[in-house]
């Protein structure tokens, strides 16, 4: 056993003063990741600060164009949420898709953004919808945000308060994955929006999320899984591990993403 300090402060603005005072201190979100990492030792800070009872890091609204959803809103509401479905259904889809119910009713969009795990759904989807998070300091764009593997950012205590993200004309996102954890071992968000689109793949980038660009200017052309035919993303900088080499990981690449477009366009 180690010691730390428990703090559950009210308001965003409470947590931000407790982290600026406690020194070495982590906030705990949904602990999904975080919990974890402690019991093995991997991380020991001296105080938590659980946003669990910070209403104002919570729940959903539509604000003009946008979509906004607190930090603390958990996977299983985004999936739940009829504002989510009925202006940016992918994410509804790909929150669906998040682990287990137990990890859907406890993971929260914030932990997940600020842990950025390569294998990460929601990363995907921030790139693609160009999304912005919107912090206790400042607002950032997705591309500026996530910086590595589980690496963003994000500066030492600051605190991720909600995400915006833009309603575009057609989004979907299509994951193959790991059949024990459920992370994606590869995973494919689609946007377009206006003329532009985006195509972002999680799960098999050496540096975590990227966006692919060749088959952004497939798409652009016509957008359509037939415009996908015969493009192959590149192996070079992609994931190998125990569960798929770098080589299968690139050939998933090209089926998610025709399978995205595929959802998005309804064909
Ligand atoms: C069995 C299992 C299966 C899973 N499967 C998937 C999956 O298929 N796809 C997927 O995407 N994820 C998956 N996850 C991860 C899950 O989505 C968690 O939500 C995610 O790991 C972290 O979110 P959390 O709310 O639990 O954050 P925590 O574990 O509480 O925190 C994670 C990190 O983020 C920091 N943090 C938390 N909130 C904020 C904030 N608002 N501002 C700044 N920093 C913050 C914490 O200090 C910590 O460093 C899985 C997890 C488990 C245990």
């Amino acid at each position: 056993m180690y010691a730390f300090t428990y703090h559950r402060p009210a308001t965003a603005r409470q947590a931000a003063g407790l982290l600026a005072k406690k020194e070495d201190a982590k906030i705990l979100a949904g602990g999904h990741t975080l919990l974890p990492t402690m019991k093995q030792r991997l991380a020991s800070p001296s105080a938590l600060i659980d946003l669990g009872a910070c209403a104002d890091l919570k729940g959903i609204v539509r604000k003009g164009r946008n979509v906004v959803i607190g930090a603390m809103t958990t996977h299983a509401e985004v999936a739940e949420s009829a504002i989510v479905q009925e202006a940016i259904p992918g994410l509804a889809w790909l929150a669906s898709h998040i682990g287990d119910p137990h990890v859907r009713h406890r993971g929260t969009i914030g932990g997940s953004v600020a842990n950025n795990d390569p294998a990460a759904d929601y990363p995907a989807a921030l790139l693609a919808l160009d999304a912005t998070i919107v912090t206790n300091t400042r607002k950032l764009g997705a591309e500026e945000f996530f910086t590595g593997l589980y690496e963003t950012a994000l500066e030492e205590g600051e605190i991720i308060t909600r995400i915006s993200f833009p309603i575009v004309s057609k989004a979907s996102y299509a994951k193959f994955r790991n059949p024990a954890s459920r992370y994606a071992l590869v995973g494919v968000f689609v946007a377009k929006r206006g003329s532009d689109v985006r195509v972002a793949v999680t799960g098999a980038g050496e540096s975590g999320v990227f966006r692919w660009p060749e088959a952004e200017a497939a798409l652009k052309a016509r957008f359509a899984p037939k415009s996908l035919d015969g493009l192959k993303a590149t192996a070079k900088g992609i994931n190998g591990d125990m569960h798929a080499d770098p080589e299968y990981r690139a050939h998933l690449i090209g089926v998610m993403a025709k399978e995205a477009v595929a959802r998005a366009t309804g064909k």
